[in-house]
């Protein structure tokens, strides 16, 4: 037998021998087994909230572990009790539903085990500590603190020896850092958990313990819908970014810029609609490769978005070609930058690899603008093909330059460096 299966065996037969040299169950029949049932029902349902929280590989446990005050109440006998038709129930749904691990069995002698010694440890330890504590302020809170933090140590031992002697852990490295993803608001949260229920099983307030349990599943339930919420939120958006993103440049692809489109056209906003085309790009693409005209797109599409403000929107509307929503400014003011865009183009160079050499090449680029206010007659798509057709007339006129229209006036102005 492997040693781990030994080791899970002993942990089960010392907890035997713990609970039946123990004074036995120290409270009256009918108060035990009235805690014994609530505390099985409980926990058992806990379990089941456990298996609906399954996302994936990864299991996500939101139960409480409620050991600590049964033991304390009942005794190490009480408590070998509990954990045994307890873990067997899971045991036996785990089986009927199929979701059994092969290695169950030693599993469940396990729970028993590292449960019923790690508790009975924590009761000896509470009736030696409760007379020193009690003079205390919060002296029985500070107790259970104490205690939780000895059943989590101890339950980690258990299970680092485990992955030890099945070799998933093998330096002192690891086992500290399998410590440490125990979560201190877990301690927390199963420390005041279990303090009322002991103050309540002690005092026989058993609908203040039953409401303390519907209150405990009720908020993790509500807890773990709300963070399935939150997480498919998350993938949702992340999806959306993903397709109204161009890999390429990082910027806006042509789905997002249709969906602006849609959106701008219920406003009455001044829009500056800019086109922007690189001049001669195949000849980039033929004299040295694709990846070196992919490098000239990066930074056109770098260089443009250096030029905008927050407001601005910026696609890469084909290949080379970028369109820019200019907002917030008035036709001039939107002729400047976009005269002071394809300047700094023609003067800024980018960097590449070709044939295993730095290269350093410039080019130039065309500009369409388009402006007006967005209005029932004139749809922002209807606009775009303006813009369009001003960048072909920047073509037409020999490149490098800037041809723009102003809806308003009329009037059309054609710019290029002489
Ligand atoms: P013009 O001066 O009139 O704009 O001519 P041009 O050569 O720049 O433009 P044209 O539109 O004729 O050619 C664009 C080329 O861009 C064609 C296509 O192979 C290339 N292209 C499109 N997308 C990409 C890309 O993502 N990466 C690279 N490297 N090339 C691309
Ligand atoms: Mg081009
Ligand atoms: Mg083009």
């Amino acid at each position: 037998m492997h040693g781990s299966r030994i080791f899970m065996l002993s942990l089960f037969f010392i907890s035997i021998a713990i609970a039946f040299s123990s004074k036995g169950i120290i409270v009256e029949s009918p108060a035990y087994f009235k805690a014994l049932f609530v505390y099985w029902f409980f926990s058992s349902l806990y379990h089941h909230l456990r298996i609906i929280s399954k996302n994936g590989s990864t299991s996500m446990d939101y139960g409480i572990n409620y050991s600590l005050s049964i033991g304390i109440f009942t005794g190490p006998l009480g408590l070998f009790l509990f954990e045994g038709i307890y873990r067997f129930t899971v045991y036996f749904n785990k089986k009927l539903t199929k979701t059994a691990d092969p290695d169950e069995f030693v599993h469940t002698f396990y729970n028993i085990g590292s449960f019923v010694l790690s508790n009975s440890i924590a009761f000896y330890l509470f009736n030696f500590l409760y007379p020193l504590f009690q003079p205390v302020p919060f002296g029985f809170w500070i107790i259970m603190l104490i205690l939780i933090t000895v059943t989590s140590l101890l339950s980690d031992a258990f299970l680092i020896t485990i992955f030890t002697l099945l070799g998933d852990i093998k330096t002192k490295r690891e086992a500290i850092d399998f410590i440490k993803t125990r979560s201190i608001l877990d301690m927390g949260k199963i420390a005041f958990t279990n303090g009322l229920l002991l103050l309540f099983l002690q005092e026989g307030k058993w609908e203040m313990l039953i409401s303390l349990f519907v209150l405990n599943y009720l908020v993790s339930r509500s807890f773990l819908s709300k963070s399935q919420m939150l997480q498919n939120k998350i993938e949702r958006d992340k999806f959306e970014q993903m397709a109204y993103t161009d890999f390429l440049t990082g910027v806006y692809n042509r789905a997002y810029m249709d969906k602006k489109m849609t959106e701008l056209n219920r406003t009455d906003e001044y829009i500056g609609i800019i086109v922007a085309d690189i001049d001669k790009f195949k000849r980039i693409n033929d004299s040295y490769n694709h990846a070196v005209g992919d490098q000239a797109i990066r930074h056109f599409a770098n260089t443009l978005k250096s030029y905008l403000s927050k407001e601005d929107y910026l696609f890469r509307s084909g290949g080379e070609e970028f369109t820019i929503f200019l907002r917030n400014r008035n036709y001039s003011e939107s002729v400047l930058l976009a005269e002071k865009i394809r300047k700094g183009i023609e003067i800024s160079t980018f960097e590449a690899e070709f044939k295993e050499e730095n290269i350093s090449l410039s080019y130039t680029a065309s500009f369409g603008l388009f402006f007006y206010k967005v209005n029932e007659q004139l749809s922002i798509e209807k606009a775009y093909v303006y813009a369009d057709q001003l960048l072909l007339q920047s073509k037409d006129l020999g490149k490098n330059r800037l041809s723009s229209s102003d809806a308003f006036s009329n009037k059309e102005t054609v710019l290029a460096e002489v």
